[in-house]
């Protein structure tokens, strides 16, 4: 099973190929876009030590130049000082501007290498090749790059497009299964903003996704296209684009108040415990049933995801400790909380101007 999605932005339109045995056949695929090209590949050391054999050897064979930059795994490694690190060896490779930098990794390599492709020689073109489940339905699509600053995370950035992304879903064999479903989380994020018969489907078919197959390709593809076709919409998020945010202002507070402790919560599950948390205060407003949200929240638990705060170990953060973590967050304006919420599964929209006393007293019970 193979599928290609296009990522429709103009000049700078680009392909998504999802499937099996892609790394293996990377060679073909670089040759095509850039002939001639020779390629930087940035990974971690734990995709290093699984995958990039594979890679090299696909690029060995089609007579590819290539070097690579190992990296130390983890949310860390979005500093400056490992940026500097990537983009020196990016130069030490004497790679041009047409020459292409890949990403092999998570989403931590994605948005490391992407903010160093777009930096380098003030752009090149680089390659997505994204071996996490998040990374292959979310952050390997759409153009945001960039790194961690101590005030916060993806403070520094930039917005620069891949040419080519290549999601092998043989790659995700060897993730960490609570690593797995975490992605998943993004994937219903999906078919609950926008697409109620992906979200049935999900339902229907997410233990074939778990197992891997057909199924996984089409939940990969279909989360691609839901967000393609966003991202082309309003590539630098002035509007629609927020609706990928659903779930992630309830999450990124908890994610905060963790303090990013994988340990107790990845991003994932605080989007899980976000999600049921925005559907649950869509019902209690009346702006969607009981029945949708007790669906929403029943499917992520029976993925095996978190729905509850009080399902993160050790959690003893209050309501008002929520409310400072989501004022914190730069997507957050003090008194104008803007939140997605849902009028129906598969129908979400953006609300501004939700009052804070609201939210408060939604938390508190
Ligand atoms: P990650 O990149 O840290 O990967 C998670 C862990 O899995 C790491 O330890 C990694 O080494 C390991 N790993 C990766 N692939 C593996 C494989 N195939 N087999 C075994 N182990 C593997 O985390 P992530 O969840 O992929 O990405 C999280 C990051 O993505 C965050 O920094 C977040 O800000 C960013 N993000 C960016 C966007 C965007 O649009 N740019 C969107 C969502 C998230
Ligand atoms: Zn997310």
């Amino acid at each position: 099973a193979c599928a290609t999605v296009r990522v429709d932005l103009g000049a700078r339109s680009y392909d998504i190929l999802i499937g099996s045995g892609l790394t293996a056949e990377a060679g073909a695929h670089l040759r095509r876009l850039a002939p001639g090209a020779a390629c930087a590949i940035v990974t971690d050391e734990h995709v290093a030590a699984l995958h990039l054999p594979t890679l090299e050897k696909a690029l060995d064979l089609a007579k590819i130049r290539h070097s690579s930059v190992v990296v130390p795994p983890g949310e860390e490694s979005k500093s400056f000082e490992v940026f500097a690190r990537v983009c020196d060896a990016v130069i030490e490779a004497r790679l041009e501007r047409g020459d292409l930098i890949i990403a092999l990794g998570g989403g931590v390599i994605g948005d490391l290498a992407g903010f160093a492709a777009a930096a380098v020689r003030r752009g090149m073109r680089f390659v997505q090749m994204p071996t996490t489940l998040l990374a292959e339905v979310d952050s390997s699509v759409g153009g945001k790059t960039g790194i961690n600053s101590r005030h916060g995370k993806n403070l520094i950035g930039a917005f620069h497009q891949p040419s080519l992304v290549l999601a092998d879903t043989d790659l995700l064999a060897t993730l960490p299964s609570r690593e797995f479903r975490a992605g998943y989380a993004e994937v219903v994020k999906y078919g609950l903003i926008g697409d109620a018969a992906f979200y049935d489907w999900l339902e229907a078919n997410w233990r074939a996704v778990f197992a891997g197959g057909p199924e996984r390709v089409h939940a990969i593809a279909t989360s691609c296209a839901a967000k393609a076709a966003i991202v082309a919409r309003d590539e630098h998020e002035q509007g629609d684009r927020a609706l990928l945010n659903f779930g992630h202002t309830f999450g990124h507070a908890f994610e905060r108040l963790v303090r990013y402790d994988g340990s107790r919560l990845v991003h994932g599950e605080g989007v899980a415990i976000g999600m049921a948390c925005a559907m649950r205060f869509s019902a209690r407003k009346g702006l969607c049933s009981g029945q949708d949200q007790v669906r929403a929240e029943s499917h992520l638990r029976e993925a095996g995801l978190p729905v509850r705060i009080t399902d993160i170990p050790g959690w003893s953060a209050s309501a008002d400790d929520i409310l400072e973590a989501m004022y914190q967050d730069k997507k957050v304006e003090r008194g104008s909380l803007t939140f997605i919420l849902a009028r129906a599964i598969g129908d979400c929209f953006v609300a501004k101007n939700v009052a804070a006393a609201d939210i408060h007293s939604f938390l508190q019970d």
